[in-house]
């Protein structure tokens, strides 16, 4: 096919990715500078739609882009009330006390609430402030000049068929260019993937690490249902096949956030993120507050714990990485919206600075440093070892030992053990399925724990079946040939929506991708033992539709 011709739109900052870092760039880049224009990118149909959190949120930065945040009526109405950490065996729960823990781990002061909510509110911020927001339009492809800088991007390409030929409706989308171009595509971002190697952003830093999320949002009745209680837990389900943990967050007018973490470290390839979740809703602390609610929507989303040591350079010719396409995940707090937020504000401070200085498309040099050096860096680097302990010696002993260091760096302001190394990347950690025990999950209940494709029909995914799989395979031969004998084909595990079957029988087995129900969560392109899947965005507007997660 000949290369189609786009329009071409130039801006001074734009930023791909309409999440709680985009949005806090463009709204500082305009309050900094009003004439400045600022387009903001978002795949969602929707601002907010593919956003999925927790959430408690820390409101620090927040309070340093928006200070009258209350006043122009900010989404953050449930002030966390009453906050608790179980240790879970199947039938009990103890309860931690909160003396034992640092008192940076409090969240007293913190809001419970919708991160997708709150991002539609930042989203109505940004446009008040000027900044033009796209949603619909997924970037695709970054465009670069002679020199090899990031100059923009092609975005909102439309109506390609399977075979990647245009259809009747075929649109070629835009050429968007910007003086800079800020990444903020959220957790294992496709460009950030790209220019990450490009740029070797990562030469420095340790391998970033990644926890799989699934939540739902569940209406529970009045009699069980405590605006801003909080319950964090770890142990049973997971136990000793992988670290993570779960939540139930009570948000206002009776819905409550229920949702499981799991480090994408597990070595079991039999281990299976979404039944561990459907389990983890059987406990009784969980099941007594769900039984008899109703469900309201289910989704999954990748997340970073690398924390510090993953930090890669932030900035590259062109542009910079910021929010969770960069990492900044405080892991103990799980918590990463509002480090997210902040070190996009330094970005755009940067960048304002060197477009009032007449500058485009070059480095801004010392960005990274002034992440690292502000109260990003130093809340993630007293908190630095509790992923590696995770990782070397499971829950119980991180525990202890990540409480030793964490008090130690709150006493001392520095980690007792330095900074522990994290290993290998994640898709390097599963054992071969020979090896390992086979894990018997129950089956759903259809009260409280569901077979994945019921749970689909709340996440609202849309996606045109005729156009290019956006799920694209290295190497066509290797599920096959290698992660099934190998593995027992684990993205039929890890994979929240389905997506991934092994169909047929004998020589006639195949690889079946069910591309349509794909959750944009990312884990296939972060755990594949082989890494040869890589997600890239389908066409705009299409992928889950959260309402409010
Ligand atoms: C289960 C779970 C629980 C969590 N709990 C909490 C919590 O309680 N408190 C907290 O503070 N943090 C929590 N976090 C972390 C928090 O959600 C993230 O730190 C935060 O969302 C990062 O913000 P971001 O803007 O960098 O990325 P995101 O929020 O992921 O936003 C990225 C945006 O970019 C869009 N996008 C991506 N690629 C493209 C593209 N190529 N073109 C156009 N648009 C694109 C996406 O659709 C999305 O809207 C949790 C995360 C998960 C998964
Ligand atoms: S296909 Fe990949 S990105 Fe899509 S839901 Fe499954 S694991 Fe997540």
């Amino acid at each position: 096919m000949t290369t189609p011709r786009r329009e071409r739109m130039d801006f001074d900052l734009l930023v791909i990715g309409a999440g709680p870092a985009g949005l806090a760039a463009a709204i500082r880049a305009r309050q900094l500078n009003p004439d400045l224009s600022v387009c903001v990118l978002e795949k969602a149909a929707e601002t907010g739609a593919h956003i999925l959190s927790g959430a408690i949120i820390d409101p620090r930065a927040l309070d340093e882009l928006l200070p009258g945040w209350k006043r122009q009526g900010a989404p953050l109405a449930t002030p966390v009330s009453h906050d608790s950490f179980l240790l879970l065996t199947e039938s009990s729960a103890l309860s931690i006390p909160h003396a034992l823990m640092p008192p940076f781990l409090s969240n007293e002061g913190m809001y419970v609430a919708s991160l997708g909510n709150l991002v539609r509110w930042l989203g109505e911020q940004a446009e008040g402030a000027g900044v033009e927001i796209y949603p619909g339009f997924a970037a695709s492809r970054p465009l670069f000049d002679d020199s090899g800088a990031l100059t923009g991007v092609v975005a909102g390409e439309m109506g390609l068929r399977r075979d990647g030929s245009p259809g009747p409706n075929y649109e070629p989308g835009m050429e968007l260019h910007g003086k800079y171009v800020l990444i903020a595509e959220g957790a294992r971002g496709s460009l950030a993937r790209l220019l990450i190697d490009r740029y070797r952003l990562d030469a420095e830093s340790q391998p970033q690490k990644y926890g799989l999320g699934i939540k739902e949002l569940w209406e529970v009745g009045p009699e069980v249902h405590h605006p801003g209680r909080v319950i964090h837990t770890m142990g049973w389900p997971l136990g000793r096949n992988a670290a993570g943990g779960g939540f139930l967050y009570h948000l206002e007018e009776g819905r409550v956030a229920v949702g499981l973490v799991t480090h994408l470290d597990y070595a079991n390839p039999w281990l299976d993120p979404y039944e561990e979740f459907q389990r983890f809703k059987h406990h009784p602390v969980i099941a007594g507050i769900l039984r008899g609610g109703r469900r309201m929507a289910y989704g999954a989303r990748a997340l970073t714990e690398g924390g510090w040591q993953s930090i890669p350079r932030l900035s590259f010719p062109g542009g910079a990485l910021i929010g969770a396409s960069a990492g900044f995940m405080n892991l103990p707090r799980i918590k990463g919206s509002h480090t997210a937020m902040k070190s996009a504000m330094i970005a755009a401070e940067a960048a304002v600075a060197a477009i009032a200085e007449g500058r485009a498309h070059d480095e801004l040099e010392g960005l990274t440093g002034a992440v690292k050096s502000s109260w990003v860096g130093r809340e993630l680097a007293k908190v630095r070892n509790v992923k590696p302990l995770l990782s070397r010696h499971g829950p119980l002993a991180a525990m202890m030992l990540g409480g030793l260091d964490m008090w130690w760096a709150h006493l001392f302001g520095r980690p007792l053990m330095g900074a522990l190394r994290h290993g290998k990347p994640d898709h390097l950690a599963l054992r071969p399925a020979a090896e390992c025990p086979p894990i018997d999950y129950p089956a759903p209940d259809g009260e409280l724990s569901f077979d994945r494709l019921t749970s689909l029909s709340f996440a609202n995914v849309f996606h045109e079946e005729d156009q290019p799989l956006h799920l694209k395979l290295a190497d066509k031969n290797i599920p096959l040939e290698k992660n099934l004998p190998v593995y027992g084909e684990p993205a039929q595990r890890y994979c929240p929506a389905g997506v991934y079957e092994i169909v047929g029988e004998g020589g006639e087995r195949r690889l079946q991708i069910n591309a349509a129900n794909c959750l944009h969560c990312k884990t296939c392109d972060i755990k594949d033992p082989s890494a040869n899947i890589t997600w890239t965005p389908p066409q705009g507007g299409e992928g889950p539709s959260y309402p409010g997660m």
